[in-house]
């Protein structure tokens, strides 16, 4: 898995090691063997980034035609196409997650963020405002300059490809921080970026950890913009800090999302999409239908076959192209999730399934068994918190109004899922549900077309799609008049 640049960061198109010459271990979290050396950068490293995405940005980015921007962006996501193999073995070994998964949708989603972005590249055009006579007004959207971006761990290169796409393509330069438990798809993703022949300092690379090289990006006073995806926590934080300088954010965080099935639906599509729901990535998805509401009159039955799947559902490993379930993404994650499985079960939860470490080879690994727990009440803290491992909550309900009412009631609006075959409660109830995503029949799925993004503890803000690029635009009124 050494990557050449391991235990360096990638700062105005030269790899260097961090000015402290610290560096941190990456660990597969399938073996627990030390996979990488990374740089740990911090306040000295940030500081240098921002500079060489400034100069960038004064620069030779800025005598970049858009035109010009679109093929180097389609040129990356080639590029990351023909490195599908390599990309998912890091992301594999560094996350955990499943091969198939990792190659058959995290490194194609990515290579597809950078070819929609590269098509807005060249259509970012302003407006004129008709006015009064002998008087010209026109609107140009211009990129914000430096933009901080940080990234969690739990889709290491598709979040990294969801924040560059928009921001370059707008014409933005970026410093880039990767989570430390998964930083060598970041690195791998800028090896490829100096390849494909974009400036030096477009694009920087900052490993290292939060509370350093995370916060001293977010207070940097000469970044322009920042954009955040990972816990309601370190967000708030991070809006704090940007409130002193008036930096714009935008803030993907985490959710609870509520998974509707009502008696009249498919059930047999139903039960596959609650599966995949919480158990896609391990669970360590900010979107996973982690509360389950079944309508009472088919619950038992329900209930009955989505045990029967998840029972299919084995932890394994994750090299392994058949394997859908893989260790969670380290030892800390599975203790947090161990520890909200027994906190369910003191609340009143049944455990149905589940609810221990798995035993996967020779033992190592943060393995843990795909969890169902029944008997839940909305209001439990294992149904109001996000656990974001293997975790189901099942909840029952009987009337449209009452599921609606319990499904708003919790911080999180990110996603939703309704499942039915009569299109007005499916249409009305998506209506009714407060959530920046809702899937009707259909769980999980994504486009860099269509915007992403949350309601309430889940953020503001949106990714992907037209939304997605005019972020990272704002727009300058000129008034011209004409004599
Ligand atoms: P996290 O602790 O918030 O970390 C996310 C990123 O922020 C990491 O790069 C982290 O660095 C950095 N960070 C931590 N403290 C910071 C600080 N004080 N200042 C600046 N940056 C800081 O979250 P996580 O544990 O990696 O990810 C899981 C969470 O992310 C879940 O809650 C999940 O729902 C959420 N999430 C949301 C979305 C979405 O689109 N809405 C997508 C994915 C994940 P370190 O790695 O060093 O801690
Ligand atoms: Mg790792």
């Amino acid at each position: 898995m050494k990557l050449e640049s391991d235990g360096r960061l990638f700062i105005g198109g030269e790899w260097e090691a961090a000015s402290s010459g610290e560096t941190f271990e990456s660990i597969n979290p399938a073996t627990e063997e030390v996979i990488g050396s990374v740089a740990s950068g911090d306040e000295a490293d940030v500081d240098r980034a921002v500079k060489s995405a400034r100069s960038a940005f004064e620069g030779k980015w800025s005598a970049f035609p858009p035109a010009k921007r679109a093929a180097l962006l389609q040129k990356l996501a080639g590029a990351i196409l023909k490195n599908r193999d390599a990309f998912a073995a890091i992301e594999v070994a560094d996350q955990g997650k499943v091969m198939f998964e990792a190659s058959k949708i995290d490194v194609p989603m990515a290579a597809d963020a950078f070819n929609y972005y590269a098509g807005w590249a060249t259509k970012l055009g302003g407006s004129t405002i008709p006015n009064a006579p002998g008087m010209l007004n026109y609107v140009q959207n211009e990129p914000f300059g430096v933009v901080g971006q940080i990234i969690p761990w739990n889709f290491p290169l598709l979040m990294a490809a969801w924040k560059l796409a928009p921001a370059l393509a707008a014409g933005n330069t970026v410093v880039l921080k990767p989570a430390e438990q998964t930083p060598l798809s970041a690195i791998k993703l800028g090896q490829l970026i100096e390849e494909v022949g974009f400036p030096p300092g477009v694009v920087n690379i900052v490993t290292g950890f939060g509370p350093t090289a995370g916060a001293e990006l977010v207070a940097h006073p000469d970044v322009d913009r920042l954009s955040f995806t990972g816990s309601t926590e370190v967000g708030k934080g991070i809006m704090r800090t940007a409130a002193d300088s008036l930096t714009p954010v935008t803030l993907e965080l985490g959710g609870k999302s509520p998974n509707i099935v009502f008696a009249d639906a498919n059930l047999d599509a139903a039960s596959r999409g609650a599966i995949t729901g919480i158990f896609y990535n391990k669970g360590e998805a900010c979107t996973a239908g982690s509360r389950l509401f079944v309508e009472d009159s088919i619950a038992d039955e329900f209930i009955a076959m989505v045990l029967d799947r998840a029972r299919k559902s084995k932890p394994g490993d994750p090299t392994d192209m058949g394997t859908k379930i893989g260790p969670l993404v380290s030892a800390a994650q599975r203790d947090r999730v161990e520890g909200y499985v027994k906190l369910g079960q003191e609340e009143g939860a049944n455990l149905a399934l589940g609810g221990k470490r798995a035993e996967v080879g020779d033992g190592r690994g943060y393995f843990y068994e795909p969890t169902v727990l029944t008997v839940v009440s909305n209001t439990m803290r294992v149904a109001q918190e996000e656990i974001f491992g293997p975790v189901l909550s099942i909840i029952r309900f009987k009337e449209v109004e009452e599921v609606v009412l319990e499904a708003n009631q919790n911080p999180y609006g990110l996603a939703a899922g309704v499942w039915t075959n009569d299109l007005g409660k499916a249409h009305r109830t998506a209506a009714a549900l407060n959530a920046g995503t809702v899937w009707i029949n259909t769980y999980g799925l994504y486009s860099a077309a269509v915007p992403f993004g949350g309601t309430k503890a889940s953020g503001f803000g949106r990714e992907l799609g037209e939304q997605g690029v005019r972020a990272y635009t704002r727009s300058k009124s000129v008034w011209v008049s004409l004599g």
